[in-house]
């Protein structure tokens, strides 16, 4: 996979904001249905939510159940 230099110096930005903070798939996965929900009204996130939104970026496992509950939440909408 090819990372351009944006995209080198958009990852080395976000490492290093969160250096001193991360969660772990069991924090996201607890977290995340908030997450979800506020993204789909357009809510703004919170700073503890921040962390999620970095962890899905990091975990294609809890990006997949972010995805998921995006999809169940639209459907019931
Ligand atoms: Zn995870």
């Amino acid at each position: 996979m090819a990372l351009s230099p944006k995209d080198v110096k958009a990852l080395v930005e976000a490492a290093v904001e969160t250096r001193d903070v991360e969660i772990g798939c069991d924090d996201c996965l607890a977290q995340v249905a908030d997450y979800a929900e506020r993204q789909l009204v357009g809510h703004e996130v919170p700073e503890a939510l921040r962390l999620v939104a970095h962890h899905l970026q990091d975990c294609p496992e809890c990006h997949e159940e972010y995805e998921a509950l995006l999809d169940a939440l639209r459907a019931e909408t």
